[in-house]
């Protein structure tokens, strides 16, 4: 990664941290070109410290550190966007991110995967999912195998607003399904991805 620290009088480039699953901005710092490469051996994050004056692993009290997974370089080569995994709170202030907002809106599926996954504990007389739930794996396979037949006849017909509809059943459904086996939607891409890359 050849990065132009020269440009900056004070050697230290502009590091953008971005969480590699869901793209939110994590926390910015700064690195000199010691810390980028202790960031690529270690495969930690690693800033220079400005108020410490030296090399600060981020997570190197709270524990909280941001595993590396990708790093990249701007179209100039002046500032760095670090991919990663954090394995706590990035915030000292507790906060997910240094740029939490209270009404966060992260990607909508993303949300209505943790609403699903909050009616696991919800009591099945005030929650459809949590019904669902409750009659076992089977019961939610079956479903999303009617609800994917449905999508199958809309598909035939040509009533927009009805096939979107049971596209919707269906994808909601298959968010249940993922749910009840242990996963989520982010597993699914995961293999996408792999495969994409062969
Ligand atoms: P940590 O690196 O998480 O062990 O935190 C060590 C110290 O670094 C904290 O006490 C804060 O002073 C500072 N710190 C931690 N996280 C951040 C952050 N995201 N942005 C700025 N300073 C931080
Ligand atoms: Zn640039
Ligand atoms: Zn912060
Ligand atoms: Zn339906």
């Amino acid at each position: 990664m050849d990065i132009d620290f020269k440009k900056y009088a004070d050697g230290l480039a502009p590091a953008i941290v971005q969480d590699y699953t869901t793209n939110r901005v994590l926390m910015l710092g700064f690195m000199n070109a010691d810390a980028l490469e202790v960031t690529g051996r270690t495969g930690m994050v690693t800033f220079y410290s400005r108020s410490k004056k030296r090399l600060w692993t981020k997570g190197e009290e709270s524990g909280n550190h941001l595993l590396v997974k990708q790093i990249m370089a701007d179209c100039d080569k002046d500032t760095l966007l670090i991919k990663a995994t954090p394995v706590g709170p990035v915030c000292h202030t507790g906060a997910d991110t240094c740029f939490s907002e209270k009404n966060h809106r992260q990607d909508f599926l993303q949300y209505l995967e943790e609403i699903i996954q909050l009616r696991q504990q919800a009591s099945p007389e005030d929650s459809y999912v949590s019904r669902l739930l409750h009659k076992g794996i089977n019961k939610v396979a079956q479903k999303v195998g009617e609800e994917a037949v449905e999508l199958v006849i809309e598909a035939k017909d040509n009533n927009e607003g009805l096939f979107l509809n049971e596209a919707a059943d269906l994808l909601f459904h298959y968010l249940i399904l993922l749910n009840a086996k242990g996963y989520n939607l982010q597993h699914v891409t995961d293999v996408l991805q792999k495969r994409h890359s062969k």
